[in-house]
């Protein structure tokens, strides 16, 4: 028995957005169309993905296409496709509740441009996957009517976005989705979206790379066939030649643009393709269009975005290319054709001489996609590496972040990687800085590269590990992205310079002179040692500080303060990881306990003193202390006898 209709809330989420879309996109209103093309072509990519291992989901229907029926006298629109549909509990979850994850993370960025007073913009909505709701901006009610290719029976949706919608079964002659909009009346400056000329227009803007037809029926003058005129006695026609008739006409042009010559393909074009494949509605920073032709032969299309999409991050990415064979769709999201650290890269390859039967699984064997990627990554490097310094600044704001993966995944390009990577250090003043302008700054006597890790550039910057490599104007890379970590482990020298961590190991500053301090402070430190047993290892005169008494380091292997967060934060469980507690020998508090431990070994301040030690280095590096209490109470002692 068919499932009544039920009426139901939209989530309060989801009633937020809709708003927010109305509201805020009113000045865009033509969009619409677009968005809702745009999931008929998506519906249409689906089934024909799918088909290709169960041929008999497209039956006799298999012209696939995408229709628009307009009245203007009831005012209604209706777009329908042939694509894969939706069965009931799909429309459940993809339209009217929160199940997607773009609209949890569009009302989170909304809320953080409200405190930023940011405006809200088209781009801004475009980046989230909210296309469906736009069609409330010009429709008073939205109907929905779906069949899932290969179902029986068929769902209807309806809402007027006023908070809740309705949802049954029905029945509906072919699979697809017609999705049929009842306008609300335009005002005097406002297009008629019945109107031939207008939906022509919108579509040649914004749909006209569209692989399917849009096809709509419009009104044709056509002659009227000599048969069936009326002539007169001399044989000339009386009255009309031609009459009015109704026919289908195919609204966008479909051209590939990837297949055609660069010289033909305008800027806009390229422009309004990205919006068409990404969903991203900011203009792309730049694209790639190349033709290789010989054994590996294939035509791409490449674009890097503008701006990082919210979920970039986030596992459930989808990332890759489309995938066509001679203009024929194959696949979305062929992650087989770029390595993940170029997962950011949208576009399309053509490749004339695939194997159509390939699955994905296989895909990533075979030799013809392996060739393509391999050079479809030297091209990209060509492409980042002709970008203007302000261009490719924007990129790495951007991207930096992936692209760094590959000098970890992929060892065979790690050279190249690393020349693309850019850093903060002590000395670029919030800059980017490539390794090779480090290494080129590098006074003579400084033989190593190095870089402290950490969350936070203000942290890193004030750290007191990089006391006396700033007194000697040794420049620090501050490596302030978890991937760093990984990078650090891999990369371990640059232009013969090998890395080192301001943090791990010894910095080899005056070596003599520590061996000295060494004997010097060897009971006291032993003392403080056994004190600390539960958190330190060891306890040695610093390499590394100048001004502050303490920090805490680490032998050149162990795991950074930064990495061993990174643990924490992701939930793994970590060996214990005991640190290096480094004292300043020069610091005149050390002087002082040194006196009162060689009068008294059992003066009960230093046991006090060693903790407190302890926890100025903690908190020097942006941790977090363990007995914050106890520490307070010791302070403020302290100030006591000093204020006394
Ligand atoms: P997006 O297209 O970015 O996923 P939308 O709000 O445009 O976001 O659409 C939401 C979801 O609704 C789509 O992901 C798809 O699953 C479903 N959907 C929308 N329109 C159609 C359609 N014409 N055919 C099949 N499914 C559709
Ligand atoms: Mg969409």
């Amino acid at each position: 028995m068919a499932r009544a209709k039920e009426t139901r809330q939209f989530q309060t989420e989801v009633q937020q957005v809709l708003k927010l879309i109305i509201n805020s996109l009113y000045s865009n209103r033509d969009i619409f169309m677009r968005e809702l093309i745009s999931n008929a072509s998506d519906a249409i990519d689906k089934l024909s993905f799918k088909a290709q291992t169960d041929t008999d989901l497209i039956g006799d229907d298999n012209e696939f296409k995408i229709r628009i029926t307009r009245d203007g006298i009831k005012r209604t629109l209706e777009i329908a496709d042939n694509g894969i549909g939706m069965t009931y509990d799909e429309v459940n979850d993809n339209i009217g509740t929160i199940a997607k994850s773009g609209t949890a993370a569009f009302l989170e960025a909304m809320q953080a441009l409200n405190q930023k007073e940011a405006p809200l913009t088209p781009e801004l909505i475009g980046q989230f996957g909210v296309g469906f709701y736009s069609a409330f901006i010009v429709a008073e009610k939205v109907t929905l009517i779906t069949r899932a290719a290969g179902e029986e029976t068929a769902t209807q949706w309806e809402s007027s976005g006023d908070g809740a919608y309705t949802i049954e079964e029905t029945t509906k002659a072919d699979r697809g989705t017609t999705i049929r909009l009842e306008l609300r009346k335009p005002d005097k400056d406002e297009p008629d979206y019945t109107d031939e000329w207008t939906i022509r227009n919108i579509i040649k803007k914004h749909s006209d790379f569209v692989a399917y037809p849009i096809v709509m029926e419009v009104e044709k003058q056509e002659p009227i066939p000599e048969s069936e005129q009326v002539l007169d006695s001399e044989g000339k026609p009386i009255g009309e030649t031609t009459r009015t008739v109704v026919r289908d006409e195919t609204l966008n042009s479909m051209k590939a643009i990837w297949a055609r010559d660069k010289k033909e393909v305008s800027e806009d074009e390229y422009k309004e393709f990205y919006t068409h494949i990404s969903h991203d509605w900011n203009p792309p920073l730049k694209h790639l269009h190349v033709k290789l032709e010989g054994t590996t032969e294939y035509t791409a299309l490449l674009y890097l975005p503008s701006k990082a999409p919210f979920d970039l991050f986030q596992p459930e990415f989808k990332h890759g290319v489309q995938l066509y064979c001679r203009r024929v769709f194959i696949m979305d999201d062929c992650k087989e054709l770029l390595p993940e650290y170029f997962s950011f890269v949208k576009g399309v390859v053509d490749a004339p001489d695939l194997n159509l039967n390939i699955s994905r699984e296989i895909l990533q064997q075979d030799r013809l996609v392996l060739n393509i990627r391999k050079n479809l990554v030297k091209k990209l490097f060509d492409l980042l590496n002709g970008l203007e310094k302000e261009d490719y600044d924007k990129f790495y704001d951007e991207f930096g972040a992936i692209l760094k993966i590959g000098i970890y995944t992929d060892p065979a390009n790690q050279t190249k990687l690393a020349d693309l990577a850019r850093f903060k250090t002590t000395t670029s003043d919030g800059a980017w800085a490539s390794l090779k302008a480090y290494v080129e700054r590098m006074p003579a006597d400084q033989k190593e590269i190095y870089y402290l890790t950490g969350d936070s550039p203000t942290t890193l910057l004030n750290s007191p590990h990089l006391e006396q490599l700033k007194a000697k104007s040794f420049e620090v890379l501050l490596m302030t992205d978890p991937v760093d970590e990984w990078v650090v482990q891999s990369l371990t020298e640059y232009d013969g310079k090998p890395l080192k961590s301001a943090e791990k190991g010894d910095l080899d500053i005056d070596a003599d002179e520590t061996k000295d301090q060494e004997e010097q402070f060897k009971d006291l430190f032993g003392f403080i040692r056994k004190t600390l047993q539960d958190q330190v290892k060891e306890v040695k005169p610093s390499t590394r500080l100048l001004d502050s008494v303490a920090c805490l380091s680490g032998d050149a292997h162990d795991m950074s303060g930064y990495m061993a967060k990174i643990m924490q934060s992701a939930g793994k469980d970590l060996p214990p990881n005991k640190r290096v507690l480094e004292l300043n020998t020069k610091h005149p508090v050390l002087d002082k306990i040194k006196q009162i431990y060689a009068t008294d070994q059992s003066d009960a301040r230093l046991e006090d003193y060693s903790r407190l030690l302890y926890d100025l280095a903690v908190i020097g590096e942006g941790g977090k202390i363990e007995n914050p209490s106890q520490f307070g109470k010791l302070i403020g002692d302290l100030m006591n006898s000093a204020l006394n």
